[in-house]
């Protein structure tokens, strides 16, 4: 019972809860199992590993444990929030579970328009029936019955099939290893002798943010991209490939969203009331092949704490309050210039700043005028709005050439031999409907060319 709980056990190690020599010590028991199969795979997760027992479904800790940035990720103009998962798993541990294949116009889109081969082949939709059924899909990745409201918390009852209960899994009974709280730092990258590909990846280094802040290298012949596409991108820039489509085009489904208050005795609603499941019902408000946008209505369970940001309301705030707030917020900025800051800023939706350096006590006092008090996120002076997107895609596109993609058709690095990126940010642009199917049936054909380019090299060598 207890294995089955925690079904990743076999192969993961939570870097956090082990000391370097259990880790070391592990790693070597782990390589001596992984000689024993073909391909040898190793998956690195910046995030921890959860299972159902684990998950509070308190709003505060799961934003906490779960989310990237803990849920605070937000645009320059604080337009948007960004929700992404940050765990074994990532978004599929906390996502609202809608499960819908890619829309027939994108995939027409892809693949005639953009001339992206692996979208029109037969492959590609037998990919997407076979995630679909890994993933239990009906059309959400969870049972009929399923009812607990608390799956964007991660699921507490195990019913929901995210990646670290599907494919994960199917990885580690294939003695893949897992480290957790390890974080993909920079691949590495060698000159490939003037080949059509520039360079090779060799693997990739990363470091344990656990306590004993080890750096590790990884070697392979073989290196996938899918840390998402807030995060992919800053690993390719950073580990210096230079394709210009990298952390371009990057496309969101911004969500806005409306209120109904529903006192039970005055209601006069037939039918079932849904309350407390994780998206409930999803309603196109345009025909879905037409080429109009896409709207789609959908109800997904939100926390008390998120609605209690995001609902407008009527400031209490006296004059004198306000005053307060201004004089305060002045002095924090005097401090911040007094202790040597080089920048200073407030949180206003405009990025007000000062550069520091050079700047006199009159230019600080100029500054400090136009600092205010400015209305919250939801009261809106004329253009402001607040609104958050769970559905990032695109950054590193897949393109038919390399001034088009980031990534060639089958995910590789149209830069580095050996390199790929196998989540959202290959998506060539957004898709108008809830992405995880698109992108684990994009990951599935990427891997299983991957796997038949490795068969061919083993055979070869
Ligand atoms: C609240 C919420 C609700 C959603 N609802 C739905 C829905 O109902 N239906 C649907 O289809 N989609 C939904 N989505 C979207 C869907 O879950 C995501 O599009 C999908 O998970 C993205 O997959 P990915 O592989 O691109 O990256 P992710 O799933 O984001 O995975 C990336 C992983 O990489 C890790 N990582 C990042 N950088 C590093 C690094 N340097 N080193 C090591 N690890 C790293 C992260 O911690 C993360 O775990 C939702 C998302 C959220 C957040």
């Amino acid at each position: 019972m207890e294995n089955k709980e925690r079904a990743l056990d076999e192969g993961i190690i939570e870097t956090a809860k082990v000391d370097e020599m259990t880790i070391k010590q592990r790693l070597i028991n782990k390589a001596a199992n992984l000689a024993k199969s073909g391909l040898r795979v190793v998956v690195l997760e910046k995030g921890n590993y959860f299972v159902a027992r684990d998950y509070s479904a308190l709003e505060g800790p799961s934003m906490f444990e779960l989310f990237e940035a803990h849920n605070l990720l937000m645009t320059h103009d604080g337009r948007f929030r960004f929700m992404a998962g940050s765990a074994v798993g990532g978004g599929s541990v906390v996502n609202w579970s809608a499960s819908l294949k890619t829309p027939d116009a994108i995939i027409e889109e892809w693949s005639v328009q953009r001339g992206i081969s692996i979208f029109s082949s037969e492959k590609y939709k037998a990919a997407m029936d076979r995630v679909s059924k890994r993933i239990g899909v009906m059309p959400r990745n969870s049972s009929d019955e399923h009812y607990c409201g608390s799956c964007s918390f991660g699921c507490p009852t195990g019913e929901k099939r995210g990646t670290d209960s599907t494919w994960l899994v199917d990885a580690v009974n294939n003695n893949a290893v897992i480290l957790t709280q390890c974080n993909a730092e920079k691949l590495i990258l060698a000159d490939n002798n003037a080949h059509k590909r520039r360079i090779r990846c060799l693997g990739v280094t990363a470091s344990l943010s656990n306590q004993t802040r080890k750096k590790l290298q990884i070697n392979a012949k073989v290196t996938v991209v899918a840390c998402g596409s807030l995060k992919t991108p800053s690993l390719l820039a950073s580990s210096g490939l230079k394709n210009p489509n990298i952390g371009r085009g990057l496309h969101i489904h911004p969500i806005l969203m409306a209120w109904g208050y529903f006192p039970d005795k005055n209601s006069d609603f037939e039918g079932v009331a849904h309350e407390g499941e994780i998206v409930t019902s999803l309603h196109y408000v345009n025909e879905m092949d037409s080429t109009t946008p896409n709207i789609t209505l959908e109800t997904p369970a939100i926390g008390p704490g998120t609605y209690a940001a995001l609902i407008p309301w009527v400031s209490g705030l006296t004059k004198a309050d306000e005053e307060n707030l201004i004089t305060g917020l002045k002095q924090a900025v005097r401090i911040l210039v007094a202790a040597g800051a080089a920048e200073v800023g407030t949180y206003r939706s405009d990025g007000q700043r000062l550069k520091c350096d050079g700047k006199k006590k009159e230019d600080l006092e100029a500054f400090l005028q136009t600092v205010e008090a400015p209305p919250g996120f939801v009261s809106m002076s004329k253009y402001w709005t607040h609104s958050f997107t769970a559905h990032q895609m695109g950054c590193c596109r897949m393109g038919a050439t390399e001034k088009d993609g980031a990534i060639d058709g089958y995910g590789e690095s149209w830069e580095a031999k050996d390199l790929y990126v196998c989540d959202a940010s290959v998506l060539p642009t957004a898709l108008g409907v809830n992405p995880m199917i698109t992108i684990q049936s994009t990951a599935y054909c990427i891997s299983n060319k991957i796997a038949e380019l490795m068969e061919k090299k083993m055979k070869k060598d």
